[in-house]
């Protein structure tokens, strides 16, 4: 069998050449006859390797001086933890809740301080996102924190939140790399790279160094202080060596694209074809306000659960693979990450409309 169109939300889809790349240097990485799997990390190889994700990622995002880029593990959900036993100050944060991912991060804030849910859009199964125009934001809070791209439900904040002068820290798991961001406007930006990016079991920290402090949370262990992996290139410990050489793999794959302009045409352009074949099919329907839609994650409903099985099952039969929602909201969810081609796109559609006629 060869590669199916695979529509997961994560882990997801990644650019074919780097794969291939990945495996023709799996025995022997640039004459070292070792793979990088097996190469010290202490080694000046693989010291090259980190290096150069590190510069590419900062030139892709455009990241200033004054920012840290950290490399670490235990995936975007650790973050939940670690933002605030190194962030909360005064033991106050506000949250808006936009999703599940914004939600466990809430409720994991709230064992180490006040946390306090300042907006949501749960009343409607988080098909939206709050005017965060001018939230009651507390004046002691040490952040305000979004998660920016909702991988479940599909919205995505097309203007930030008004912190009135506060940190912002956002979760980018599935929106990271996307399109261009405004690095200054964040005090934190983070995510899980099995989305986007690479393979799980990295995460990337990008963090203002004013927020590196001594100062945290007493017991926050010695992992868990983001200024240990400053200070230490991150590798304080063995960082996840081989993830992060399949990260910078796709950093220069961006680079070769054109960089995050190029990307977010990329993106307007895919996401737009399954959205204009929503907004008229008679059988499918997407879930999200219009204004809010992610250029990401797609969700969508034919208003039967029967056909929606129905669909998923005919759909992997012949090769679009994991286009089931997520487990809490049932349906559809076609997620179209970066790595996904436009013909993926476009042959999804073909097919969904097949299947509209079929089942009339
Ligand atoms: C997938 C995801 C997470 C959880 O990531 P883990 O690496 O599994 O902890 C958190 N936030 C968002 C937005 C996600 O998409």
């Amino acid at each position: 069998m060869g590669r199916v169109y695979n529509f997961s939300a994560g882990p997801a889809v990644l650019p074919e050449e780097v794969l291939k790349e990945a495996a023709a240097e799996m025995l022997d990485y640039n004459g070292t006859g070792m793979s990088v799997m097996e190469m010290s990390h202490r080694s000046k190889a693989y010291q090259e390797i980190i290096d150069t994700a590190e510069a590419d990622l900062r030139e892709l995002m455009n990241i200033p001086d004054n920012y840290k880029v950290l490399f670490l593990q235990g995936g975007a959900s650790q973050q939940f933890a670690m933002i605030p036993m190194n962030l909360m100050k005064n033991k106050k944060a506000d949250y808006i809740i936009t999703g599940q991912w914004a939600k466990k991060a809430y409720q994991e804030a709230k064992l180490y301080g006040d946390a306090r849910a300042i907006a949501s859009s749960e009343d409607k199964t988080y098909s939206y996102i709050p005017d965060c125009s001018d939230l009651d934001i507390d004046e002691d809070a040490d952040y305000v924190y979004i998660c920016e791209n909702n991988t479940i439900y599909g919205t995505k904040y097309k203007t930030l939140p008004n912190t009135k002068g506060k940190t912002l820290v956002a979760d980018v798991s599935s929106c990271f790399l996307s399109e261009p961001v405004d690095v200054t406007k964040y005090g934190v930006i983070y995510g899980g790279v099995q989305k986007n990016i690479g393979p799980a079991g990295v995460v990337i920290v990008i963090i203002r160094e004013d927020l590196i402090t001594e100062d945290v949370l007493p017991g926050t262990p010695t992992m868990l202080r983001y200024k240990i992996h400053a200070d230490n290139g991150s590798m304080y410990n063995t960082p996840p060596a081989y993830g992060i050489y399949i990260c910078g793999k796709v950093f220069k794959w961006l680079k070769k694209m054109g960089g995050l302009e190029a990307m977010k045409e990329h993106n307007e352009k895919k996401a737009k074809i399954l959205y204009d074949f929503l907004d008229q099919s008679k059988l499918f329907k997407g879930t999200v306000e219009p204004k809010d839609r992610s250029l990401m994650n797609v969700p969508f409903v034919t208003g039967s659960e029967e056909l929606d099985a129905k669909f998923v099952k005919e759909a992997k039969a012949a090769g679009f693979e994991n286009l089931k929602g997520h487990r809490t909201v049932g349906g559809m969810r076609a997620s179209i990450y970066n790595a996904m081609p436009i013909e993926g796109v476009e042959a999804l559609v073909q097919f969904m409309k097949k299947f509209e006629e079929e089942n009339q």
